[in-house]
């Protein structure tokens, strides 16, 4: 039932008027979420419910015919071998309430460093429509002989692949208050989405205010845009638990139940083309750290985080801050098992260094889109992109 709704507001608010959509909105805080408490009592929504069931899955097997029809255009096409650079971009946890986000301490910090819901949709829209396809970063390199290679991608024609990272998927204490959603949560179908409490206080469940449910979704009704199923790569801490989950209070009565209900969104993000990385246990910036507390953390990442993800080969420095190549605390992590360290840049470039698969991402976020809008053009349209409804005008400039 719940899922039903939930399905009956999508399609409502993305097929009606403009003046059936006010009435939607009046009981909804954003736009295809639903509000939890709202659900069960909710005689407006389930009359409309019954009304549209029929429509609902009509259109419903509409779209999994196209899907079907689309993956098997996928199967069919001949692959290429491409031989460019593969984009690395990355984004932050999404502002889901903007509003909360410009108005708190750190409004600078997230015009700067994140995107709004809008962006992110916009961006999905402009790669999609300039041939790029999504790519395991797993798939870019692969390993013979001991030995770390670039790895030559098979590719349907025409397609760019872009590997898509989201830093800090941790949803940290600062997040919750200031505007991103609280976790990511199964429901009954053992689909992701997100639980945040909105500005009102009131409980919401949501497909459509974080990047991974947004691109589940996309993926599912683009499968082409997807080259064996890849989405992206969670980079996650784990000073203050993941996922949402208090994973790091190791001695709290609920910290086996919280950890199992972490490693159950985990296992479904990997069933569903999600790989995770570590971004270093404290997020700690790594051009500074002593090789003794590189060791620290990243020990302690195993014992908290990994225990969760599984290993991972994966490593995204935190602030974009890296180890000197070749350095004891890069050898260290080489030894740990990263054989793919990122870092960030104004282009994506890659490298293989003592036996590391390394390079740099680049970011979309706010200060990309305002500050730097020439250095996206290959990727996006970044006027288009950019959110000028919910960023606030001082920030425009
Ligand atoms: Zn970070």
């Amino acid at each position: 039932m719940k899922r039903y709704l939930i399905l009956f507001i999508l399609l409502f608010v993305s097929a009606c008027s403009d003046e059936e959509v006010s009435l939607t909105v009046n009981q909804q805080e954003n736009e295809n979420t639903k509000i939890v408490e709202a659900a069960d009592d909710a005689s407006p929504e389930s009359e409309l419910e019954s009304r549209t069931e029929d429509v609902e899955e009509n259109n419903e097997e509409n779209v999994q015919e196209e899907a079907i029809e689309k993956e098997e255009k996928e199967d069919d096409v001949t692959l290429f071998p491409y031989e460019g650079e593969v984009e690395h971009i990355f984004f932050h946890p999404l502002m889901a309430y903007p509003e909360l986000s410009f108005a708190g301490p750190q409004a600078q910090g997230y015009n700067d460093w994140f995107i709004t819901v809008d962006e992110f949709n916009r961006t999905l829209e402009e790669l999609y429509k300039r041939d790029f396809i999504l790519v395991h970063l797993g798939d870019v390199y692969e390993k013979v002989d001991g030995k770390i290679q670039k790895k030559t991608l098979q590719l349907p024609e025409g397609k760019k692949p872009v590997v898509i990272s989201v830093d800090d998927v941790n949803y940290y204490e600062y997040m919750r208050q200031e505007g991103n959603v609280y976790k990511l949560i199964l429901d009954d179908e053992g689909r992701v989405a997100t639980y945040s409490l909105n500005p009102k206080g009131e409980e919401v469940i949501s497909y459509e205010n974080e990047i991974i449910p947004i691109l589940d979704t996309f993926v599912e009704e683009n499968p082409d845009f997807s080259h064996e199923g890849a989405k992206g790569v969670l980079a996650l801490t784990g000073y203050e638990g993941v996922l949402g989950y208090p994973t790091h209070n190791l001695d709290s009565k609920d910290y086996d139940k919280e950890k199992k209900k972490a490693i159950a969104v985990v296992e479904r993000l990997k069933e569903t083309g999600w790989t995770f990385a570590s971004h270093s246990y404290s997020h700690m910036d790594m051009g500074k750290a002593s090789l003794e507390s590189v060791k620290r953390d990243t020990e302690q990442w195993k014992k908290e985080v990994e225990i969760i993800t599984g290993p991972t080969p994966l490593y995204i420095y935190p602030f974009g801050s890296r180890v000197k190549h070749g350095g004891e605390q890069f050898q260290y992590l080489a030894e740990q098992g990263y054989e793919v360290i990122a870092a960030v840049g104004p282009t994506s470039y890659t490298e293989v260094v003592h036996n590391v698969y390394t390079g740099d991402r680049r970011r979309i976020d706010g200060m990309a889109l305002i500050d730097q809008p020439h250095l996206l053009t290959d990727l996006l349209d970044p006027d288009y992109v950019l959110d000028r409804e919910n960023r606030p005008e001082e920030y425009l400039k």
